[in-house]
């Protein structure tokens, strides 16, 4: 009899259960050394690591089957050419429709270089450049793989969402003599939300968090030659410790105008990600708003356009002396001759919504803090994460106003992604656009 009781106890608590989540994890540090991403004067590759890199991967799903995937990962930033490989795969493997998976990048700078992303950087030998190629096709089969894992994972779960705050990023473009430098701009634009999205089993204990901070992950600087996940690996591992048995996971958010101060030395790294994660560990022993209702999602690639160029004006820049100029301005010299330059470019925005509780914005590139404050004035502050660093890392991606200032956000990283020039006024409209219409197709509404 008693037994009987439980069992109804337990299909009752197993049904009453808002979400089914599943969670896989797979570490992608590289097994060889390889040259590091990010900066461009480092000269060999890597030599060791300070801790292990990870993808991880979050499956959710709703009492109907609705779902939706979000991957971490420990990495600079996926280019399209292998998260569109990921997301066929994925679809054909597994039946998961590319709006329903979310692919982030932490943006660390002390992680391998990955093919397709930031190339210019650099020129490497046949040797090292095997080694790119090796673990960029290894980290496609990883990703698809740790997708499975959470798919396979599913069981009853709940989720609640809070905020919490940080304030370790300061604004980095600094308005000198000679223009707009990467510097530090206090009075500058940032966003301290640290979202939180906590997924428990039923009977409370915690499986999973989720959580993001729109903040370059620079604390660790050029001279860096050990693999790590920088202030963001140190800040899951925080959290992880501090709650045995879960995964963490961090969303790089639109912080490519922010750096973390102060900044280059390991101790720092280390300092911001025990501050970050001790802000997570604080906001999930609070009472979070639950979330609750259908998973909806939605994709749509908007064409970005570049200011005009031609190849008159790349050619006059081989007479310069920045070795990165040149070399790019050969690349675009190419293209031209084979009557093919890079005119448009295919950017990836996405919403995925949970019932009326919570939204997730997730945009390609590196994407200045102005477009996460001004979706947070349009839409509500309130059970809201936008995430940048998604699904592709193309570029910067500037507002309209840092792109008038202009500076490297706006301008002279382009030079670094291979991509012609800077993009033209009406970068800040199309990405804008297409958010409000996946919003509304997600049912997040507008705040008036
Ligand atoms: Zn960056």
């Amino acid at each position: 009899m008693r037994a009987f009781f439980l069992c109804i106890a337990l299909a009752f608590s197993l049904s009453a259960a808002d979400y089914k989540a599943g969670i896989g994890r797979i570490v992608i540090t590289p097994e060889k050394p390889i040259y590091m991403s990010g900066y461009a004067g480092r000269n060999h590759p890597s030599e060791g690591a300070i801790h292990d890199l990870w993808a991880k991967a979050l499956a959710i799903e709703d009492r109907k089957g609705g779902r939706v995937v979000i991957v971490s990962t420990d990495l600079i930033g996926l280019p399209r050419s292998i998260s569109d490989i990921v997301a066929a795969r994925v679809q054909k493997e597994y039946g998961l429709d590319r709006a329903r998976l979310v692919l982030n990048s932490s943006h660390t700078h002390t992680g391998p270089l990955i093919r397709r992303n930031l190339e210019m950087l650099f020129e490497l030998s046949p040797e090292d450049g095997e080694v790119v190629s090796e673990y960029s096709s290894k980290l496609t089969d990883n990703l698809v793989a740790v997708v499975g894992a959470a798919l396979k994972d599913l069981s009853p779960a709940d989720l609640a969402f809070g905020n919490g705050r940080a304030t370790f990023a300061i604004n980095r473009r600094e308005n000198t003599a000679k223009g707009m430098k990467i510097g530090e701009n206090p009075k500058g634009p940032n966003d301290p939300d640290v979202p939180v999205l906590k997924i428990t089993a039923p009977g409370g204990k915690v499986r999973a968090v989720l959580f993001g901070y729109a903040c370059h992950n620079t604390t660790l600087t050029g001279q860096f030659y050990k693999l790590s996940g920088d202030y963001s690996g140190f800040a899951q591992i925080a959290v992880e410790k501090a709650n045995p048995g879960v995964t963490a996971m961090f969303l790089a958010l639109c912080g490519a105008d922010q750096n973390p101060h102060p900044r280059s030395k390991l101790e720092l790294a280390e300092q911001h990600g025990e501050a970050l994660g001790a802000e997570v560990n604080r906001v999930l022993g609070e009472n979070l708003q639950r979330v609750r209702g259908p998973v909806r999602a939605a994709f749509q690639i908007v064409e970005l356009t570049f200011a005009p160029n031609s190849r008159e004006l790349y050619e006059a820049r081989l007479k310069e002396t920045n070795i990165y100029r040149v070399r790019h301005a050969k690349a675009m010299m190419r293209l031209y001759d084979e009557r093919n330059p890079i005119r448009r470019y295919p950017y990836p925005v996405q919403a995925v919504q949970f019932g009326k509780d919570l939204t997730l914005v997730a945009l390609g590139g590196e994407v200045v803090v102005d477009y996460a404050l001004r979706i947070k004035r349009e839409f509500g502050s309130k059970g809201i994460m936008v995430a940048g660093y998604s699904n592709d890392v193309m570029s910067y991606i500037p507002s309209l106003r840092v792109l008038k200032e202009g500076g490297y956000e706006a301008d002279d990283s382009m030079i670094y992604y291979g991509l012609p020039g800077p993009y033209d006024e009406q970068v800040e409209d199309r990405v804008m656009t297409t958010v409000q219409q996946l919003m509304k197709r997600v049912g997040r509404r507008a705040v008036r």
